[in-house]
């Protein structure tokens, strides 16, 4: 399946500056706090103020959001600061109301995101209006469900498109709210360069502690942009309150945030890095080699127990194996982790092969 998508890069807002911010309360909570936390932003550079009017509460009996009477705040608070707005819609009546209320910029959450119909009756919704719209990640670590909501609302001709990435779900303990698993942004941007990414570290992290890490984090990868919840009084949100930033917290953040260039620029630079991306060829091709050989005692394997009737799966001996490598790994500095992936993985494979000669 293609991945195509038609976007219109020289119209995506702000993107020659880098970052891109967006930022604002993760609820408009009352006309008061919608504006003073605006004028605060405003004055940070902030490019696009946000604020969740509809709110997609995991448990019923939360605050739900005040709905489209806040809608005339966004406004006052674009006509008093001069900044674009943005609202999160989930269905058609909240794209109807954001649009008759002159919101700038939509953006589909991460639960929406997950489910097509949802993704496609917005997108229907839109046909004909030229309004950016930012998508965040699906709750689950799906990438191909989130450039299918990129290319449901391209097709009906957004093509100011941003992706948004805000973490996975995650079952069990974890520093984070929402674990990053940096690598699944990482393939979206290889496979549609042409989208902006912008980074959402509050929905990640869940705390203020980790923002300034995750944030860093996301510039040093390149990506476009950050995406983080502010509020003029973050200990009285009414949602989301342990990891708002006070806008003066804001703006700490984002002077520490140091900006790497992201071209290889003298002749200097280029020569080291060659240096060292030939030696990084070098051993890949060395590992390539090493796992081959592996792979062949695997099929030797796979041909004695064979011939002797025995199964190719031995929990016990799969289990001492992880264990032993664990702990080699561990005294050489490498994260239990990465280790238990790539174990994991070379021993699919080696099952694979086995199979291939028993069977
Ligand atoms: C939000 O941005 O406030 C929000 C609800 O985010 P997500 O869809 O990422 O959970
Ligand atoms: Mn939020």
């Amino acid at each position: 399946m293609s991945d195509e998508l038609i976007i219109n890069k020289e119209e995506l807002c702000c993107h020659s500056e880098r970052p891109l911010l967006i930022s604002g309360p993760c609820s408009a909570e009352s006309e008061k706090q919608v504006v003073e936390t605006a004028k605060a932003l405003a004055g940070l550079g902030v490019n696009i103020f946000r604020a969740g009017i509809w709110k997609p509460r995991t448990r019923p009996g939360t605050f739900e959001g005040m709905g489209s009477v806040a809608l005339p705040w966004l406004r006052r608070a674009k006509e008093e600061t001069g900044m674009l707005v943005a609202t999160e819609v989930a269905n058609v009546w909240h794209v109807k109301e954001a649009i008759n209320h002159g919101i700038d910029i939509i953006w589909i959450g991460a639960r929406t995101t997950a489910n097509p119909f949802a993704v496609q009756e917005i997108a229907d919704a839109l046909r004909g209006y030229d309004i950016p719209v930012f998508v965040k990640n699906p709750i689950n670590p799906d990438i191909e469900l989130w450039i299918g909501a990129l290319q449901r609302l391209n097709k009906v001709g957004i093509e100011k498109l941003y992706a948004v990435h805000r973490g996975f779900s995650y079952y069990g303990e974890s520093s984070y709210r929402n674990p990053p698993q940096w690598e699944i942004p990482i393939e979206l941007k290889r496979r549609i360069p042409d989208v902006p990414i912008v980074t959402d570290p509050s929905h990640i992290c869940g705390s203020k502690d980790l923002l300034f890490s995750v944030s860093q984090t996301a510039m040093d990868l390149d990506f476009d942009g950050l995406f983080i919840e502010s509020h003029i009084n973050p200990e009285e949100a009414l949602s989301d309150k342990e990891q708002q930033l006070t806008p003066d917290e804001l703006s700490v953040l984002l002077d520490r945030l140091i900006l790497r260039n992201h071209d290889v620029e003298s002749a200097k630079q280029l020569e080291n890095l060659e240096g060292l991306r030939r030696q990084i060829d070098q051993w890949d091709e060395e590992l390539l080699r090493i796992i081959r050989s592996r792979m062949a005692i695997s099929e030797q394997i796979g041909e004695y127990k064979k011939k002797e009737g025995i199964t190719i799966l031995q929990t016990n001996r799969w289990s001492s194996i992880l264990e032993d490598r664990l702990l080699k790994a561990r005294e050489m500095g490498m994260s239990d982790q990465f280790i238990i992936k790539v174990f994991k993985q070379i021993h699919q494979e080696s099952i694979n092969f086995q199979n291939r000669v028993m069977n």
